[in-house]
This record gives C-alpha cells, sequence and structure tokens, in this order.
C-alpha cells in the first residue's frame, strides 16, 4: 500500500511540477559550422549550446528552421522564444530584441574565386567596389557591402546559394562570416580566402524584449556551462 502511495504520489508532482516546458528555438542550419543538417537534424555549436542551456534550464528544446531574415520577425511576433544562430548582436537589432551576453567573437572574410580573372583583383574590402559581391540577404555582411558605392551587391536566400554563384563566376567575391568561409574554402577546390579590416562582430542568443526573465535565465544557465567546462568542450570540439 505504501509503496503504492509513493508511486501515486511521484505521478502527481510528475504531472503538477515536473512538466518539462518547451523552448523554441529559431534558427537558420546553413552556417557551418554553428548549425547545420546532418541526416535531417539540426547539429552543430550552437545546437549543442543551447540544447545543454535548455538542459539547465529543464526545458525542452523545439526547432524552427527558418530563412535567416525571418528569424527577427519570428521572435517578435513570438512564433519563437529565442534565436540561436551566430547571430551578431549589432546595434540595429538590439534596438528590437534583448541579447544574451556574448559567446563568440567573428568577423567577416572575403572569398574570391582564383579561376575567375575579374576576382583576381580584389584584395580588400576596399578593393571590392567595380564588381559583383554576392552577401546573404540581411546578414552582417550584406550591411557592411551595401555601404560601398559603385557596387553590384547579389543578395542570396543562403551561403550556399551565394558561394555556387562564385563557383559559377556570377559574382567575383562572396562576403561571409569567418567560420563558415573558412570552410567553404576547405571544401572547394579554386577558393581563396581574404581578410578584411571590418570590426569584430559577437554572437549571441536573442530573446523578445519582453521576456526579460527567461534572457536572464539564458544568461546564468551560460555561466555555468562555462563554470564546469562545458563551453571549452564545444570551442574544442568545433574549431580547435
Ligand atoms: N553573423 C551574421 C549576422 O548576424 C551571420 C549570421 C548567420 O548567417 N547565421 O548577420
Amino acid at each position: 500500500m505504501k509503496k503504492l502511495v509513493l508511486l501515486f504520489m511521484t505521478f502527481l508532482s510528475l504531472v503538477s511540477f515536473g512538466k518539462v516546458e518547451k523552448l523554441y528555438v529559431g534558427t537558420n542550419a546553413e552556417f557551418y559550422p554553428f548549425e547545420y543538417l546532418e541526416d535531417g537534424k539540426i547539429v552543430g555549436f550552437d545546437a549543442e549550446l543551447i540544447e545543454a542551456i535548455g538542459k539547465k534550464l529543464n526545458k525542452e528544446i523545439i526547432w524552427k528552421n527558418m530563412a535567416f531574415d525571418g528569424l527577427l520577425p519570428a521572435l517578435q511576433s513570438k512564433k519563437i522564444d529565442v534565436i540561436i544562430a551566430g547571430m551578431t548582436a549589432t546595434p540595429e537589432r538590439k534596438k528590437f530584441v534583448n541579447f544574451s551576453d556574448p559567446y563568440f567573437v567573428s568577423n567577416q572574410m572575403i572569398i574570391i574565386n582564383t579561376t575567375d580573372e575579374k576576382s583576381k583583383d580584389i584584395t580588400s574590402y576596399e578593393s571590392l567596389p567595380n564588381h559583383s559581391v554576392g552577401v546573404v540577404l540581411g546578414y552582417t555582411g550584406d550591411v557592411a557591402v551595401s555601404k560601398l558605392e559603385n557596387i553590384d551587391v547579389q543578395r542570396f536566400n543562403g551561403a550556399s546559394e551565394a558561394i555556387m554563384s562564385l563557383i559559377s563566376k556570377k559574382v567575383q567575391a562572396v562576403v561571409i562570416d569567418s567560420e563558415p568561409a573558412k570552410n567553404y574554402v576547405k571544401n572547394n577546390k579554386g577558393l581563396k580566402l581574404i581578410s578584411t579590416d571590418i570590426a569584430k562582430e559577437e554572437y549571441s542568443i536573442a530573446v523578445s524584449k519582453e521576456n526579460k526573465k527567461l534572457a536572464e535565465d539564458i544568461n546564468s544557465a551560460y555561466k555555468e556551462l562555462v563554470n564546469d567546462g562545458t563551453f571549452e568542450k564545444l570551442i574544442t570540439k568545433y574549431f580547435k
């Protein structure tokens, strides 16, 4: 009998208190090695980081994969609770959402096609004008390149589309974040990396301005992961 009562109480507590809340997480899984698809599943550095944060907060992660420029509107209209997408915490975006403490420093890089004569004179950010340059719509690379004059900016929905266009010589350069850039160059013969002097960027997790508690919870879970060594293990796994 005692056992039965105990079982019943455990059941009750599970139903009423132990309910795992869902955390809807938006990303654009085309940003290696932060988020990408493997057998249809979203994996990568960001994916593991938010899964670990979810565990600390006792929340189940429900992924929503979408175009990068759809992420902020989805957060504002509450279709998702957070964004983790290698997203740079820019002053412009800070007007609309709250960002967590930064978790990664990055910068923009140029990729050129060495088999394209018209690509070869691109040696810096300043030498991009008078060329067709591919960027991903709404990325910080788009913002940086769009500031230049006399430039033909071609905006793509995803990084791999921009790279395809570079390989087929429709654009003479692509400007994207350093880590995915390194990966595209490693995997495509003839492509070459050029550094830029564009300011460094910091990636953060975005949360709705109305959801202050969630932002605080994410920050404390993140701090715990830094302190218990989980974060460093992830850095080593993906970047060292
Ligand atoms: N860091 C860039 C930005 O925030 C690109 C992010 C991404 O492609 N996922 O715009």
